[in-house]
């Protein structure tokens, strides 16, 4: 049994305002969870930046008292811990899952009224466990902290990693590894598998519940809506395209997006084979057990709007009473998808090239740009930085002529612009990244906070990378691209 009676004063000072809305709702939504007792919890990494965001303060927390925090030893006061219910498309499959190594503490209100789920993950067996042993190893949950935060100095949309502690205790895959927990903040865990679920035990009546909580929970305008399910549908659609288009544009490869890994709330979540294009090829794929490919660079708009037509199934019966129309309805949205990614997508592409103006020409400036990448294979992330340096880049491969070709197009297309090019190159050294979390970076930072118990590197990468448009001198390092990465291969972290 946990007991949240042996620290109540540390958690009293660390400034949690919980509460438990999730828990509140219908009980097939849910099963109560507890966090299991582990041997010698320690930390091994603190978000204090994050905390501070979150208006907490771990300041005064002993690393014992932080240790057993956040290895769900000592419950934040106010936690009612779960485990969600929910369903989802795995590779086009439809299974029943639900969270499995993952127990919602509740929500955290911060300083300025936002409301955020912190959860443990790997903490220990739940009801939807199945065959799983609940748990995590320290290497992918450093890796998803890692990750996360870097996506979140992007400016893009995702959970963050707020601690990492390690359980003191094996865990058994290939070998035995260190198990460690990962305390993640999201804006919610509701999923496109979490409508599934309730769709594949056709509880209407509790769908309309979990629509009108994730209506409230993150699109509160719509709630006065007339038709307030349809803008739901229309208003998480604008989410992913909006999100896939921010992925596509620094090239991160999500790597396992089945629907149970779609959230509702439109940010980047579960960061288990993901991992960020080198040299620029739509089908570059990282995953071990992707085969076919599905979850290429290169398709992940597809895949979204694949996935955003099982969410619009989900919601037929709250569309419309007659199906054919509801279906009509689900149908229009949906068939607005790729414009609506292509406009997000376009207006990203604009910025990285400097250009604020639009003309007609600019789509296929892009992608003679992007054909040269991918023919010449040059690396996404350090092309575009290196456009974004004022004056011709330097290197071999800017030298060929059909580079030549497409750069003095680009600078008349820039002349047309009509605004100094000074200004346009510092636009786009504030929006095309220098630094990346590279692969073989990333590796070297897990190996040796694994193998050797030094966080040291990890702690230098993800400073480099909460700067990620800042390109001094001493960031050569991470920014190279690994000698060659086509043989890497990143796997689920289970
Ligand atoms: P993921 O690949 O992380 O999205 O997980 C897919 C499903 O498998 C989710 O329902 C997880 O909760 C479950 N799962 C993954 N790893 C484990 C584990 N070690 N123990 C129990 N369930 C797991
Ligand atoms: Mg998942």
């Amino acid at each position: 049994m946990v007991t949240p009676t042996a620290s109540v004063a540390d958690n009293t000072a660390v400034g949690w305002r919980f509460d438990n809305s999730y828990s509140r709702l219908p009980d097939v939504l849910f099963a109560p969870a507890e966090p299991a007792r582990v041997r010698a919890p320690r930390v091994s990494i603190l978000n204090h930046r994050l905390a501070d965001e979150l208006g907490l303060d771990l300041g005064t927390t002993s690393p014992e008292a932080a240790a057993a925090l956040f290895a769900g030893q000592d419950l934040p006061v106010g936690s009612r811990p779960i485990a969600q219910a929910y369903a989802g498309h795995q590779f086009g499959g439809f299974t029943m899952l639900g969270d499995g190594r993952a127990i919602l503490l509740g929500e955290h209100t911060t300083p300025s009224g936002r409301r955020v789920d912190i959860q443990l993950k790997g903490a220990g067996p739940t009801r939807f466990s199945r065959r799983g042993d609940g748990l995590a190893a320290l290497g992918p949950m450093l890796r998803e902290y890692v990750i996360s935060e870097a996506m979140s100095a992007l400016g893009i949309p995702t959970t963050r990693s707020l601690a990492v502690v390690t359980s003191g205790e094996p865990v058994y895959r290939a070998s035995a590894l260190r198990g460690a927990i990962l305390t993640r903040v999201a804006a919610s865990h509701i999923r496109v598998g979490t409508f599934e679920y309730l769709a594949a035990r056709q509880d209407e009546s509790n769908l309309r519940v979990l629509a009108d909580y994730a209506i409230d929970r993150h699109f509160p305008e719509l709630a006065a809506a007339p038709r307030k399910y349809l803008e739901l549908l229309r208003a998480v659609a604008d989410r992913q395209a909006s999100l896939i288009a921010r992925w596509q544009l620094v090239g991160f490869i999500h790597g396992v997006m089945n629907t149970d890994n779609m959230a509702i709330s439109g940010e980047t979540i579960d960061y288990g084979p993901c991992a960020f294009m080198n040299a620029y090829d739509p089908k570059t794929v990282f995953s071990s057990i992707d085969h076919a490919g599905r979850y290429a660079y290169g398709n992940q708009p597809t895949i979204a709007q694949w996935n955003l037509a099982r969410f619009a199934e989900t919601l037929l019966p709250l569309l419309d009473a007659e199906q054919e129309k509801a279906i009509a309805i689900a149908s229009e949205i949906l068939g607005e998808f790729p414009a609506l990614f292509e406009r997000y997508w376009l207006t990203g592409m604009r910025k990285k090239l400097g250009l604020q103006t639009i003309e007609a020409g600019d789509v296929e400036l892009i992608r003679s740009l992007l054909d040269w990448m991918q023919k010449s294979r040059a690396d996404f992330t350090n092309t575009f930085r290196d456009l974004s340096a004022e004056g011709p880049p330097a290197g071999d491969r800017y030298r060929a002529p059909d580079f030549q070709a497409w750069y003095s197009r680009w600078q008349l297309r820039l002349g047309r612009d009509g605004r100094p090019s000074t200004s346009a190159y510092a636009v786009m050294r504030a929006v095309n990244p220098a630094i990346i979390p590279r692969n073989h970076r990333v590796e070297e930072a897990l190996s040796a906070a694994e193998d050797h118990d030094d966080l040291s590197v990890l702690g230098r990468l993800l400073a480099a990378l909460a700067a990620p448009y800042e390109a001094g001198a001493d960031t050569a390092l991470y920014r190279d691209p690994p000698p060659d990465d086509c043989t890497y291969r990143t796997f689920c972290g289970t």
